[in-house]
């Protein structure tokens, strides 16, 4: 090659050179529109004055899947830390298409978090995958994936990463999020693909599909700041969570009956074997049976469609390793207007919680 100008500590990324200190705007071609022009994604990449590691931050892999996107606008536009040393790599929308259309999957109906790594000449949503892992993934050293729960649920904020890695599990206990799901990926994600490329990769999930709730990003700004403290990547003293409990196992709790559902816990809510957590009524309101906690957890995930059939799930509850008992006694010492409560407080705005009619214990 003639006439290379770089200098060997910039970074190279989508074709262009980011020195040290700079901030760039760039874009990423992805596939072609019907009218057979480009169709890029943004992304904005932000360098420290020192070297360091490169950690990609991505959003909206299910187009539909917001509050990343909105996390990702705050880190832009109100970053919680300075960035002294490495690399951020921005992707506020991976899923364009998605996007564009609100909506989970591409337009051929395909999940774009099954397709990765992604072929070059394979399907629309193949083709796009592959694009992103090669134009973004490798060139980065970690990368936290964001999510929501799917559309109709809400995920109290979580973290999923495979533990048995230990790059993985060094930035999933620093993100500092309540629940860690110690759970690998699967075939076809982004984060089990860019693990498979020795990219150490975690993924939150949070919140619901179609918003950006405020305190939900909040709790994510704070994670994503605590992972660059832990990479050197900024200084200051990292925000712990009200408690961080190791989760290998959860189940589903589904409906028996038809009709239309009363909540008696929220997201996040601790809860005892044997507690409601929501009451099946008939149109009339006539009780259709009470769904409980089949042993002690933390609901992860909750619907937001009162209306159930039989089977319908209704509650992700999370088993941590270590039971409740210590979470409840952390959450004893909270402060009052804690970051932990308003999320919970935001979680439960779209479902109506009230006491059940009878005493359960
Ligand atoms: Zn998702």
């Amino acid at each position: 090659m003639t006439g290379d100008t770089s200098h060997p500590e910039d970074f190279e990324i989508v074709g262009e050179q980011v020195a040290l200190g700079e901030s760039r705007d760039l874009s990423l071609v992805v596939t072609q529109s019907f009218s057979g022009t480009d169709v890029s994604i943004p992304l904005k990449v932000v360098r420290g004055a020192q070297p360091g590691p490169t950690l990609l931050l991505t959003a909206a892999v299910h187009g539909d899947e917001l509050n990343g996107t909105g996390m990702i606008r705050e880190m832009i536009l109100a970053p919680p830390c300075e960035l002294v040393a490495g690399t951020l790599v921005l992707v506020p929308v991976v899923n364009i298409l998605g996007y564009e259309r609100n909506a989970r999957y591409t337009p051929d109906r395909r999940d774009l978090n099954r397709s990765f790594p992604g072929v070059a000449d394979g399907s629309l949503a193949s083709r796009i995958a592959h694009a992103i892992f090669q134009g973004l993934v490798l060139p980065c050293d970690y990368l936290i994936d964001l999510h929501t729960a799917a559309v109709g649920r809400t995920n109290f904020p979580n973290v999923r990463a495979d533990l048995g890695r230990p790059e993985v599990r060094r930035i999933a206990r620093a993100f500092g999020c309540p629940l860690v799901i110690g759970k690998p990926g699967g075939r076809g994600t982004l984060r089990h693909a860019a693990n498979v490329a020795s990219r150490p990769a975690i993924v939150l999930e949070a919140g619901e599909v179609s918003k950006v709730e405020p305190a939900v990003v909040e709790m994510g700004l704070r994670g994503i700041r605590n992972v660059l403290i832990n990479l050197g990547m900024a200084v200051g003293e990292p925000a712990k969570p009200a408690y961080q409990a190791r989760v290998d196992r959860s189940t589903w709790l589904r409906s028996d009956a038809g009709g239309l559902l009363r909540f008696h816990a929220a997201p996040g809510e601790v809860v005892e074997k044997n507690q409601p957590v929501a009451t099946c009524t008939t149109l009339l309101g006539a009780d259709n049976g009470v769904l409980r906690a089949p042993e002690d957890g933390v609901i992860m995930g909750l619907t937001t469609f009162p209306s159930v059939k039989p089977g319908d799930p209704v509650c992700h509850l999370a088993i941590p390793r270590r039971g409740i008992a210590p979470i409840r006694r952390a959450l004893r010492l909270l402060p009052d207007e804690s970051l932990h409560d308003r999320v919970l407080g935001e979680l439960a705005s779209s479902v109506a919680i009230d006491e059940p009619d009878d005493e359960w214990v």
